[in-house]
């Protein structure tokens, strides 16, 4: 294998190109963000599961290349009481222009009959990787916790001011970076894919 291999993202959240980045210091992958690439692929994200979400976002982007890595994610909030949901619909929930306090109240309105000890729910990440000939494999990883009824903190984005990690004593978004990171579930879907990638070269 050469020295540096080009590992291109399926995204343009520039904080997924760094995370990434950080993560496959030290090997020879450098992580390249599909728009860096020129690469605008329309992506039609029908998939039942994150696995085959991540696996169609990576394949498109791998589709356009001469034969690349090509890494992509798909991730969600999977509540145990209301079967899994929001799960891979969590961007759209609640139409796709609602606010993230809209999705909250929502949720809690679906909740209310629910006991606060049955209100669990986990993080959930896949990441694919396309290989240059073409052959793929997927990692998840998963964060479990309970739901906040009010949400807390600052940091993060999306679902972390209700996500509650009781080992930590706080919400996902009252961790700083490095303790996020550490516990989530793309933190770990990441190192699983990097260990994976670490073993090939
Ligand atoms: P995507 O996989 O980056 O498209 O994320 C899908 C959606 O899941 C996001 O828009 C958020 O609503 C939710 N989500 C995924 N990961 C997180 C997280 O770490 N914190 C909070 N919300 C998340």
């Amino acid at each position: 294998m050469s020295k540096e291999m080009k590992l291109i993202l399926a995204t343009s959240n520039k904080d997924k190109v760094r995370e990434i980045g950080e993560i496959l210091d030290g090997t020879p992958f450098k992580v390249v963000s599909m728009r860096e690439e020129g690469l605008d692929p329309d992506i039609v994200e029908d998939g039942k599961t994150f696995e085959e979400n991540a696996l169609i976002k990576a394949r498109a982007v791998h589709a356009l290349t001469e034969g690349a890595y090509v890494m992509a994610d798909d991730s969600g909030l999977c509540i145990d009481a209301l079967d899994g949901a929001p799960g891979i619909y969590s961007a759209r929930f609640c139409g796709e222009d609602s606010t993230y306090p809209e999705k909250f109240k929502k949720i809690f309105e679906m909740l209310k009959d629910v006991p606060e000890e049955e209100r669990t729910a986990k993080f959930v990440c896949s990441i694919a990787v396309v290989r240059p000939d073409g052959s793929e494999f997927t990692v998840r990883g998963e964060v479990c916790g309970v739901l906040h009824e009010k949400p807390a903190g600052d940091g993060g984005f999306g679902y972390d001011p209700i996500f509650y990690v009781p080992e930590f004593g706080m919400t996902t978004a009252q961790m700083t970076k490095e303790q996020k990171n550490s516990i989530s579930h793309r933190g770990k879907a990441s190192r699983a894919m990097a260990e994976i990638l670490r073993s090939e070269i």
